[in-house]
């Protein structure tokens, strides 16, 4: 069994990638960061969503654990790509998730539907302590210039993206999900993620696919697991 230590505080995503990555990996444990004594909230000071999850994953590899993280965030083609990076706090500093969806809708309220595409974006990074006897095999690792932006071993250190599509509706519809749920009509489902049962959404979100592909690396990187 390989304990690797998610690093949020976050419970709706916690559970979320529980599901999705002990499914795949039935040999992996996942603990959270409470789990491991370690309650403050990490600064995500990066530029892109992989430098992000890159810092929020390398606070349990400096402990020694395996650290994994997911940054995420809305996409909004008119807005040039924002909330982006800054999608919890779109709202500002101490914001609620309905402040940031009232605003999103506010900014949006005159955009016609055929200029209103969007996308959620998830990077998951994985983070090996400085000890480790694993290394990243190099096509797997970061690239130069983010093990630069990042301070990180590129041998230590990997990313994958996972991305979904779809349309910013203009009011909310559905009472499942968080975040941006209710305002994303997913092209996949022709629904929005509030609409859609935890299943649907784990099989076609940006999440979903980003924890797919990483469950994939993983099994290739720590061996013998599919
Ligand atoms: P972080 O990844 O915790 O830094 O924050 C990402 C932010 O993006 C969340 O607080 C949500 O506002 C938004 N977000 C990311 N993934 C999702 C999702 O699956 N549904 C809805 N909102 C999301």
């Amino acid at each position: 069994m390989t304990e690797m230590v998610l690093a949020s505080h976050n419970a709706k995503k916690i559970e979320e990638v529980k599901r999705i990555l002990e499914r795949t990996l039935p040999d992996i444990r996942l603990l959270s960061l409470s789990d491991i004594g370690c309650e403050g909230e990490i600064e995500e000071t990066g530029e892109t969503f992989e430098e992000n999850a890159i810092i929020k994953a390398s606070v349990p590899a400096s402990l020694g654990y395996i650290g994994i993280a997911d940054d995420s965030g809305l996409s909004v083609d008119y807005l040039g790509g924002a909330p982006g990076v800054t999608s919890a706090r779109y709202a500002g500093d101490g914001c609620t998730p309905a402040d940031c969806r009232e605003k999103l809708l506010e900014v949006m309220k005159d955009v016609p539907a055929q200029d209103r595409g969007a996308g959620f974006v998830s990077v998951m990074a994985l983070c090996l302590p400085e000890n480790s006897a694993i290394k990243i095999p190099i096509g797997y690792a970061i690239s130069e210039e983010l093990a630069a932006a990042s301070g990180r071993k590129r041998e230590l250190t990997l990313t994958v993206r996972g991305e979904c599509r779809g349309v910013i509706t203009d009011r909310e519809t559905g009472t499942g999900g968080f975040g941006y749920d209710v305002l994303f009509m997913s092209d996949d489902l022709g629904m929005t993620f509030g609409q859609a049962t935890a299943a649907q959404k784990d099989a076609v979100s940006h999440r979903g696919r980003s924890l797919d592909a990483f469950s994939r690396v993983l099994g290739e990187i720590f061996g013998g697991i599919e």
